[in-house]
């Protein structure tokens, strides 16, 4: 596995492999991100992979300097999925400045556009610096983080920024809980505690599959989740590619939501269809 720190370094790797197929991350690896290589690997491409943990997508009271961040395992996890390119490249190089910006608009507004001010414009303009830059055939993203795949396929098809992307679905622990690295901080009582999420998600969802309302579905997912503990920010039925609500039940539907437990926010989502393919960890 080639290993490049320097905008130098990573050119010369690019002429070296040809086209690439590209998964960029934050790091702290589990099995949602080894998920994400494999699939590129299916592409036959040689792969790359990102790790960045990029200081413009945080708000100056979100958890930067708490995110976690493991260099050493990371690469040993990519080296064994068989990651051709790992680019860790430095932030004094990547956002010097940053005074051109990358906007994307309705479909970044709410959710977690609301919750968190400037959080996608800062992934939109990092994502589409790394696309200059490694310059993918196609590029993976996982379904976990939904409207940040709705905000990069909108800045692709309104920029013409030439890759294909691809979209993979939740990888989850045998609890039904969504991974993440940010599940590193929960206490043992919060991982107790924190598949209801999904629980509560998966019963919604097939209420409304079955032609319930989803306001009163929502209202009760809402009610339980607070009653062991989160705190929750929004649970809504939404079309995924637009983020604006759904009133009633649609093929394509999925129920977002993001919910605190104790310091660690959670975000998850699903498919409204009467019979989800889930994916757990190995
Ligand atoms: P991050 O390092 O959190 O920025 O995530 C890097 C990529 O992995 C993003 O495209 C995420 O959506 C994706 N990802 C994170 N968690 C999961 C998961 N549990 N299943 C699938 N993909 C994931």
């Amino acid at each position: 596995m080639i290993l490049a720190r320097s905008f130098q370094e990573l050119h010369a790797a690019r002429e070296e492999l040809g086209e690439v197929a590209f998964v960029p991350t934050m790091g702290a690896f589990h099995e949602g991100h080894l998920e994400l290589m494999r699939r590129a690997r299916e592409t036959g491409f040689p792969v790359a992979i990102s790790i960045f943990v990029n200081p413009l997508q945080f708000g100056p009271s979100e958890d930067f300097a708490q995110y976690p961040r493991d260099e050493a395992g990371d690469l040993h996890e990519a080296e064994r999925v068989g990651v051709a390119l790992a680019f860790l490249p430095r932030a004094e190089e990547l956002v010097p400045q940053s005074d051109a910006w990358v906007r994307v608009g309705q479909v970044a507004s709410r959710w977690e556009g609301a919750a968190r001010p400037g959080h996608f414009d800062g992934v939109a303009t990092i994502v589409l610096k790394l696309f200059h830059l490694v310059r993918p055939r196609i590029a993976y993203f996982g379904r976990k983080d939904l409207q940040q795949c709705a905000v990069i396929g909108t800045m692709v098809r309104d920029l013409n920024v030439p890759v294909e992307l691809a979209f993979v679905e939740t990888v989850r622990e045998p609890s039904g809980l969504a991974m993440s690295s940010r599940n590193r901080r929960l206490t043992a009582t919060e991982q107790r505690i924190a598949p209801r999420l999904y629980e509560q998600l998966r019963r919604a969802a097939d209420e409304i599959a079955s032609n319930e309302g989803p306001r009163e579905s929502l209202r009760r997912a809402r009610v339980e989740l607070s009653n062991v503990g989160f705190e929750v920010d929004y649970i809504e039925y939404v079309d995924p590619s637009t983020l604006e609500p759904l009133a009633t039940f649609e093929p394509c539907g999925r129920i977002v939501a993001a919910a605190k437990l104790g310091s660690v926010r959670l975000l998850d989502n699903v498919p409204v269809e009467s019979s989800e393919k889930v994916t757990l960890g190995r």
